[in-house]
């Protein structure tokens, strides 16, 4: 693209969950659909549901506990991995919202005139209002311990980048993401140990946990609780596991996989001038952050919890009826609207 400099009303910074609401709630609001751009670093929206779902996973609208309760426009029940794809598809494509698809955004700040300033792969932007819909799983949370290099291919942070057959499986972490790649990878004749370090399986749903302890009890499954990996290294082509706890012997897998959740961008964010209360970003109720006309939305605004699919959707609405109050971009609802 050319260095050509481009103004908008409305830049959404990630075409996931939170960032697709964005735009379905503006165009509701009235933003017109060429006042607004979608800059998405993969080649297509949604990427984190395309990487790290399951391919067989169902898509729970109660997820991790957080109510499936819609506030805005758009609105999920429970679906397959697939059902949701196409209703994000649908829901971007009727917004009209122009997509600029493999352009990561690298650079943010604001300029004398109060607009905000977007430099991205590729090219530079203007605009009234941004909203940072990144999520938190392009960096996935990594292990204290180096990973040996020799290893690298043989560790997954997801069960969809390689086809994982017969093999033999280490899965770490403890909450649904983890047992669900676990049921997914026994439901792929792989020879699974989950290993976590709680005493007992809380953080998943019942639906995950109950699968799980069952796959164990029937000899599908091993569990190690109260494991902590003390380290990774080769064995000829396979990698050994060692454990901290004496109890837990080094075992040799064909993969690892971790499933330790994601991790705020926080450079990112600081470099915008958002200001932080320790780890976390300071938002108002409505999602702002201390820089003027900059807002978050989805699981950037859900802390250490984690969020879901509804609550993108949620803060969207949130973030959009305060950017209405707020910045002059919406006609509906204000004098003067059709
Ligand atoms: C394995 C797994 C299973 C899950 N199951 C469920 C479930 O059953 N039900 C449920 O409700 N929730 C589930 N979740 C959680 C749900 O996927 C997230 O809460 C939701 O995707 C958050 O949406 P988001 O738009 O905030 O961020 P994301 O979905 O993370 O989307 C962020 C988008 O921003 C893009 N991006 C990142 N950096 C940049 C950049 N610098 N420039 C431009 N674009 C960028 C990414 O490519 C991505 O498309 C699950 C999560 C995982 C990992």
């Amino acid at each position: 693209m050319s260095s050509e400099l481009r103004e908008f009303d409305l830049i959404i910074i990630g075409a996931g969950p939170a960032g697709i609401a964005l735009a379905v709630e503006a165009r509701t609001a009235g933003v017109p659909s060429e006042r607004i751009l979608i800059l998405e670093k993969a080649a297509e929206h949604s990427w984190i549901i395309r990487k790290y779902y399951p391919a067989s996973k169902p898509v729970l609208a109660t997820y991790k506990g957080i109510e499936a309760k819609c506030e805005g426009v758009l609105c999920i029940p429970d679906l397959t991995r697939e059902e949701t794809l196409t209703y994000l598809d649908r829901a971007i494509r009727d917004s009209g919202a122009q997509v600029r698809y493999r352009e990561e955004v690298f650079r943010l700040g604001g300029e004398a005139d109060g607009r905000l300033r977007i430099e991205s792969s590729g090219g530079v932007f203007r605009a009234r209002v941004v909203v940072i819909a990144i999520g938190i799983l392009g960096r996935p949370q990594k292990p204290s311990y180096p990973i040996p290099r020799e290893l690298q291919h043989r560790v997954l942070f997801d069960v969809t980048s390689e086809q994982i057959r017969e093999r033999d499986v280490l899965v770490v972490g403890g909450g649904d993401t983890a047992t669900e790649y676990c049921q997914f990878l026994v439901q792929e004749s792989n020879r699974v140990v989950l290993s976590y370090r709680g005493q007992e399986l809380t953080r998943p749903n019942p639906i995950n946990r109950d699968s799980v302890l069952a796959l164990e009890r029937q000899g599908r499954l091993v569990l190690r609780l109260s494991s902590n990996l003390a380290g990774l290294e080769a064995a000829g082509k396979r990698v050994r596991a060692r454990f901290q706890e004496p109890q837990w012997p080094a075992i040799e897998v064909d993969r690892v996989v971790y499933a330790l959740g994601g991790t705020t961008p926080e450079n990112f964010l600081k470099s915008a001038g958002i200001e932080f209360d320790g780890p976390t970003p300071r938002l108002t109720e409505s999602f702002g952050t201390s820089v003027p006309g900059l807002f978050l939305a989805g699981d950037l605004t859900a802390g250490k919890k984690g969020g879901s699919i509804i609550l993108a959707f949620n803060t969207a609405a949130a973030a959009m009826r305060q950017i209405c109050q707020d910045h002059g971009i919406c006609s509906i609802g204000r004098p003067g609207a059709p």
